[in-house]
């Protein structure tokens, strides 16, 4: 059963084939036998999950079901949970168990599915490597030697080693496509203000996106279907009508336009990458779709923009971490002002306090005009570029991450080289635009490859309908690490 998809779990719920809490029970054991060798998890809590279960299977002998009830998912640990610990993989917050639910898990809650635990990731999602987390890296599945990618590491992985058959993610400048990339999975940024950020912990405001990852297109929709919404605890998020994001999923490709920039097939593309990506367009061309080049002129300056403004939003996001009201306090200090030093410098990472220190810098009397307008400026050129490519193709595509998975520790060093793991993900995010992550394939070492689909504004159906065209054609997102798949004992 830890094999199937989505789908198929809501068809064997429905016929009853298993039970919600058979179900759970399988994925629990699955996670109590390889998380210690994987570390997706920072929580799990047995009983409140075969609660969460039980109250499904007894909705669904009331015949009050939808089509997810009753289906387990793990959600990444900056959404926060009523009575989970919600860490945001930091120190900061290892004592601070949520006292509501973010909107996400309300409606993942809603809709019947049931919590199998919280997951690993970057603290306060900055990384793209799963390493800045308190509670230590996270290992691929395909190799343990390597990284999962990150922010939402932790997720990615356990949907890749079946562990989970869905998790929540978010992404700020990649964080669910990068590591969908790297594992082998399927990870959708919906368009921004779709997903309310209500109850998921702050990094950078404006670009922030919570989404689903999964096993295949199909089932990032079903999901979709369930976080999607007008939220007005959020300011930002968009009043809508409802859709159905799985409604276009059968049409033809055939009168698909796809563009492909230029600047994402340049210097620092990994040849493995490159092939795979190519491949993939060479399927598209086959299931009808005609290929258009196109430039994004400003792509370059993503990663300098993104690194400007989302430290700056971050450091005036985390200044709340006080020690006053929640989270690490300091055992010993001398006064008000040595409290909050203390517990802030206890409390943070490397990579948080770096990224507080850019942030207040570039926001600085003097210094504002300078990076955080200029950057503020640049990020419409970044977002016009993309409007420009759409009047003449519908999707675009290229390579999610210039590389596969790298070797744990190999770019910790160096926090430039760590940047541009982004490069071809953050200027999406800048846009506000949806972009999701597919897998196309393996590079010589038997890691995988993800191919990226960005969209236009709200085109999260077509995206899907795109991805799922190709998945029925291929099979890339069927293969499974070895070792960890195989039945478990109930
Ligand atoms: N890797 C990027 C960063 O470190 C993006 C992270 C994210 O999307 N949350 O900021």
């Amino acid at each position: 059963m830890s094999n199937a998809t989505l789908k198929e779990l809501s068809a064997q719920l429905a016929t009853g084939v298993c039970s919600s809490v058979e179900l759970s029970r399988e994925f629990i054991n699955k996670i109590k036998r390889l998380n210690k060798n994987l570390g997706c998890f920072i929580t799990v809590d047995t009983e409140r999950t075969l609660a969460q279960a039980q109250a499904a299977d007894v909705q669904r002998a009331a015949g009050r079901a939808g089509p997810l009830t009753g289906i387990p998912l793990a959600h990444k640990d900056i959404f926060c949970a009523e009575g989970w610990l919600t860490t945001c993989g930091s120190r900061m917050l290892s004592n601070f168990v949520a006292p509501y639910d973010a909107h996400v898990v309300e409606r993942c809650n809603a809709a019947g599915m049931v919590t199998l635990g919280k997951t690993n990731m970057d603290e306060f999602a900055m990384g793209s490597s799963n390493e800045t987390s308190y509670y230590g890296p996270v290992r691929n599945p395909w190799n343990r030697d390597v990284v999962p990618g990150g922010s939402s590491g932790g997720s990615a992985a356990a949907v890749a080693a079946r562990l989970a058959p869905a998790a929540t993610g978010t992404d700020t400048g990649g964080s669910i496509r990068q590591p969908a990339a790297l594992t082998g999975i399927c990870g959708l940024k919906p368009t921004y203000g779709l997903v309310s950020r209500y109850g998921m912990i702050a990094f950078a405001s404006s670009l922030d996106q919570a989404g689903p990852m999964a096993r295949s297109a199909e089932d990032l929709g079903l999901l979709l279907n369930v976080m999607a919404g007008f939220d007005p605890r959020d300011s930002t998020s968009l009043e809508r009508p409802a859709e159905d994001y799985n409604r276009g999923l059968e049409k033809p490709l055939k009168e698909l336009r796809i563009g492909l920039p230029k600047e994402f097939f340049a210097t620092g593309l990994t040849p493995d990458v490159q092939r795979a990506v190519e491949a993939s367009i060479t399927e598209y061309k086959k299931l009808g779709a005609t290929v258009v080049d196109i430039s994004l002129p400003n792509m370059e300056l993503s990663v300098p923009v993104y690194y400007v403004l989302a430290p700056a939003e971050a450091s005036s996001n985390l200044s709340r971490f006080d020690g006053v009201r929640y989270g690490h306090r300091a055992a010993e200090y001398t006064d008000l002002m040595d409290m909050y030093k203390r517990s802030r410098a206890e409390g943070f990472g490397a990579e948080v306090k770096r990224r507080i220190l850019i942030g207040t810098y570039v926001l600085s009397h003097g210094y504002y005009d300078a990076y955080y307008i200029h950057a503020q400026k640049l990020r419409r050129l970044i977002a016009r570029d993309f409007v420009e490519a759409f009047k003449q193709c519908d999707v675009i595509m290229g390579p999610t991450s210039p590389t596969t998975a790298f070797k744990l520790g190999e770019k910790s060093a160096d926090p430039v080289q760590m940047y541009l793991s982004d490069i071809y993900t953050i200027a999406v995010n800048l846009a506000g635009l949806p972009g999701m992550s597919i897998p196309c394939g393996f590079d010589g070492g038997g890691l995988p490859v993800g191919l990226q689909i960005i969209g236009n504004y709200f085109d999260e159906a077509r995206m899907l309908n795109v991805a799922h065209q190709y998945q029925l054609a291929t099979d890339w997102h069927q293969r499974a690490p070895q070792g960890i798949g195989g039945r478990e004992k109930a």
